[in-house]
């Protein structure tokens, strides 16, 4: 088996043992990503020199017996991330020269633990969209078939697992854009309830749905990267400071009698036949398992990516307000006033999905329409988290889809942006409720596209949706299956 297709788990074994090196595991990385990346596209920039080092310096300390879970394990993440002495674009061109000045703590976090950083992968700017084609820099392609989207925003987090790039990567979801790439790509992909990582140095979407999360090609792997990055961090106000429990720990407890909840508001008409098949074939699984299904009701659902176009565009509106020429980032070489260095410096830094939601979210933010479309997006929030509230007393996990439908064919939906962002719609519900659920792959459509199953759970529970996701993983070998490239 070649380096790069080994799992986190089995290559912390041959790391410990001596088998090879984190220099020659990282290498292997290295050329993997060169001999492969000019037909996916999954990295903005590759640290080489950075990552060799780091290698060096992992392999020192796993001969000092000083290893922790991610020493000498390559790992790479999205251009969210500010990296210290990095390019960090957001898939942006406004952000085309900025090199960042710090870490974002779970950057930091990764190399505490002495992880090896390959480099930054591709995104939709800003984070804005559901097929990574919305990018200063040329659209990702799907390594089970290159004509397709890899799903977006974090499409470079889940092509990069996908094609053996790197063992695993972060992405961020602020309604979906760690899990829905994630099932197009056939990786696991959690987003973590909104409080439990950090945002300190990720650059800001919409700031009370924005939550990191790990992709990687199984649960185990998810579950070591979630634990590295998770906890309380004094430098974001909204981290809670609450135990991470030990998510290795629980994986393989049982789940007989669990009980999981089907929303009947998520098998719907539109749904596309071949995820419906795989979605019906794993509760069949869980049935087999033990676990009781139990049909619910999330009454609200219909509203939910309504609100949310209108509360994340309105954060988006204010959180980019900051990129105006002046301290970092694009300006315009054009000007000849300070008003017109800005609006030349946004109009010829931004893309247009990334201008359609500024404009979007400071209409509904304006004085006369704030009642009509920012407020009552507000309530229809409260009322979809009070769904969520309402059914886990009765169940401990959610099941659904992922996506309505597999990856769809590049350019299909990008001049359609209601067709996009409808894409999101089983994904969205959660981020307003602020609660976790994670993505694993469950089937593949008769085209040969992978298909994701999402769990939802309980908010700080994400050691309940890894142990569930975990006996599914067990009992089928969807997760093992790879892209050939
Ligand atoms: N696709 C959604 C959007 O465009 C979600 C993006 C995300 O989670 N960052 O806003």
């Amino acid at each position: 088996m070649k380096l790069y297709d080994l799992t986190l788990t089995e290559l912390r074994a041959r790391l410990d043992n001596r088998e090879v090196s984190s220099v020659d595991v990282t290498r292997a990385f290295l050329d993997r990503i060169a001999a492969t990346d000019d037909k996916i596209n999954a990295f903005i920039t590759v640290c080489e020199a950075e990552a060799l080092a780091a290698a060096k310096a992992a392999d020192r300390r796993i001969a000092a017996n000083e290893a922790g879970a991610l020493t000498g394990i390559p790992i790479a993440v999205k251009d969210i991330f500010n990296t210290s002495g990095i390019l960090t674009t957001c898939g942006s061109k406004i952000l085309n020269n900025y090199i960042a000045p710090y870490d974002a703590t779970v950057i930091a976090r990764l190399k505490q633990q002495d992880a090896v950083i390959l480099g930054k992968l591709n995104m939709d700017e800003f984070a804005m969209g559901s097929s990574n084609e919305c990018t200063a820099f040329e659209p990702v392609h799907n390594p089970w078939n290159t004509d397709r989207v890899p799903g977006g925003s974090s499409g470079g987090s889940a092509a990069s697992v996908a094609a053996s790039q790197a063992i695993a990567t972060l992405g961020t979801d602020t309604g979906g854009s760690v899990r829905q790439p994630a099932a197009h790509c056939g990786v696991v992909g959690l987003k973590p309830t909104y409080g439990r990582v950090s945002r300190y140095g990720v650059i800001a979407y919409a700031s009370s749905l924005d939550q990191v999360g790990p992709l990687a090609r199984n649960i185990g792997d998810c579950a070591l990267l979630l634990q590295t990055v998770a906890g309380f961090d004094p430098a974001d106000s909204t981290s809670v400071d609450i135990p991470v429990p030990d998510y290795s720990a629980t994986l393989s407890e049982d789940i007989t009698g669990l009980r999981i909840g089907l929303p009947k508001e998520y098998f719907i008409e539109g749904l596309d036949d071949d995820v419906r098949r795989a979605v019906d074939q794993a509760i069949a699984t869980y049935r087999n398992l033990g676990a009781e299904l139990v049909e619910v009701s999330l009454p609200h659902t219909d509203y939910a990516v309504a609100g949310y176009y209108l509360i994340a565009t309105a954060e988006a509106s204010s959180n980019l307000a900051r990129y105006d020429g002046v301290r970092f980032g694009l300006r315009s070489a054009e000007s000849d006033s300070l008003i017109d260095m800005y609006t030349r410096s946004r109009a010829e830094g931004f893309g247009i999905e990334v201008k359609r939601r500024i404009m979007l979210g400071t209409y509904a933010l304006s004085s006369g329409y704030y009642d009509a479309y920012y407020l009552k997006a507000q309530k229809v929030r409260t009322l979809v988290r009070q769904d969520f509230t309402r059914v886990f007393e009765d169940v401990d996990v959610l099941l659904t889809p992922v996506a309505p439908t597999p990856a769809f064919p590049l350019g299909e939906k990008v001049d359609d942006p209601l067709q996009m962002y409808l894409s999101d719609i089983f994904t969205i519900p959660v981020n307003l409720a602020g609660t976790c659920a994670i993505s694993l792959p469950c089937g593949f459509s008769d085209g040969g596209l992978p298909i994701g199953l999402q769990l939802i759970g309980k908010p700080f529970d994400e050691a309940t949706i890894l142990k569930t996701g975990y006996a599914f993983e067990q009992a089928t070998e969807w997760h093992k299956k790879k892209a050939a490239l």
